[in-house]
C-alpha cells in the first residue's frame, strides 16, 4: 500500500522566513510618466510561452514582496541592474525576426510602468506577438492593453486564495486595495476573449491542498490554470532559498484537486 501523501509542511512563520521580512504596506513603485527601463533580455526562450519561441524582457520594480520571489534584485534594488536602451533591444529583435514568434514581458511587475503601453505598441508595430506576465494589480492597464489589442496572451499570477490574510502572507504586502485589483483583473480575463492562463506557484509553508481548492473555486470558468513548482534560489526572503519544492507526487495531488473544478490544468 502506498504511503499517504503529506502536503501540510507548515513551518513556523519565523523558520519560513515571514518573521525576517515582515509583511509590509504597499511598496512605492515608479510614478506615471517615469522613463521605463528594460533591465534584462533573453534573446530566445522556448519555455516562457507555451508553444511559442520568444524573447523575454525583464522590467524592474514590483508592488508586491513575495517572500519566494526569485527576482529579488530586480524587485528590491532595480537601480543596481544595468539598463538596456530600447534601440539596442530593437536591434536584437530585428535580428531575431523569423526565429521568434513574439516577446514575453515580465519582471518585476510590468504594469507598474505607465509606458508599458508604449512598449507593447512598439512591439506590435514590429509585428511581434506580445505576452504579458502580471500580478494583476493594474486592471485598468490590462483592460486598455486588451481593448487596444496590444497583447496576445496574458499570464496572471494568483498568489494564494483571495482572502486578505492569505494574500498578504503570500505577497509579503498588506493591501486590501491591491487584492481588490487582482480580483478585478481576474474578472476581466474571465470575461475576455483574449488567450490567457491563471497560474499559481506552489510553495511549501505557504500553500496546501485546500488552498488550491479555494483558488479553483474562485476562478471557475477559467480556460487554463497552471500550477508551477517553486524554485528556492535567490529569493526575496533568504529563508526560502534552499527550501525543497513540492515533490512530483505532491504536484500531481494539486493537479488532481484542481481538475475537479477546472477543465484545463497543467503543471510547469
Ligand atoms: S514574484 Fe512577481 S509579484 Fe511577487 S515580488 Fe516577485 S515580481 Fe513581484
Amino acid at each position: 500500500m502506498e504511503k499517504p501523501i503529506e502536503l501540510q509542511r507548515d513551518l513556523p512563520l519565523k523558520e519560513a522566513g515571514m518573521g525576517k521580512i515582515p509583511t509590509q504596506r504597499e511598496p512605492e513603485v515608479p510614478r506615471d510618466g517615469q522613463q521605463m527601463e528594460i533591465k534584462g533580455v533573453v534573446d530566445v526562450s522556448l519555455v516562457d510561452w507555451d508553444g511559442k519561441v520568444s524573447s523575454v524582457f525583464f522590467l524592474p520594480s514590483c508592488n508586491f514582496r513575495c517572500p519566494f520571489c526569485q527576482n529579488s534584485a530586480l524587485v528590491l534594488h532595480p537601480e543596481t541592474e544595468k539598463t538596456i536602451p530600447f534601440p539596442r533591444v530593437k536591434d536584437l529583435l530585428e535580428k531575431q525576426k523569423g526565429w521568434i514568434d513574439g516577446v514575453c514581458i515580465t519582471g518585476g511587475e510590468p504594469t507598474v510602468h505607465h509606458d508599458l503601453i508604449d512598449l507593447c505598441s512598439k512591439l506590435k508595430k514590429m509585428d511581434f506577438l506580445v505576452k504579458l506576465d502580471t500580478n494583476g494589480t493594474n486592471p485598468t492597464m490590462v483592460k486598455e492593453l486588451i481593448e487596444r489589442r496590444l497583447v496576445d496572451y496574458i499570464a496572471l499570477d494568483i498568489k494564494a486564495p483571495l482572502s486578505e490574510k492569505k494574500y498578504s502572507k503570500a505577497t509579503g504586502t498588506y493591501s486590501k486595495t491591491l487584492l481588490a485589483k487582482v480580483k478585478e483583473t481576474i474578472e476581466t480575463l474571465l470575461k475576455s476573449e483574449i488567450a490567457y492562463e491563471f497560474r499559481t506557484t506552489v510553495v511549501p509553508t505557504l500553500h496546501q491542498r485546500d488552498d488550491i481548492e479555494e483558488i479553483c473555486r474562485s476562478i471557475e470558468g477559467c480556460r487554463k490554470y497552471v500550477i508551477q513548482k517553486f524554485r528556492g534560489e535567490n529569493t526575496i526572503d533568504p529563508a526560502f532559498s534552499g527550501l525543497a519544492p513540492f515533490s512530483d507526487r505532491e504536484m500531481e495531488v494539486f493537479v488532481a484537486v484542481a481538475r475537479t473544478f477546472l477543465p484545463n490544468v497543467a503543471t510547469r
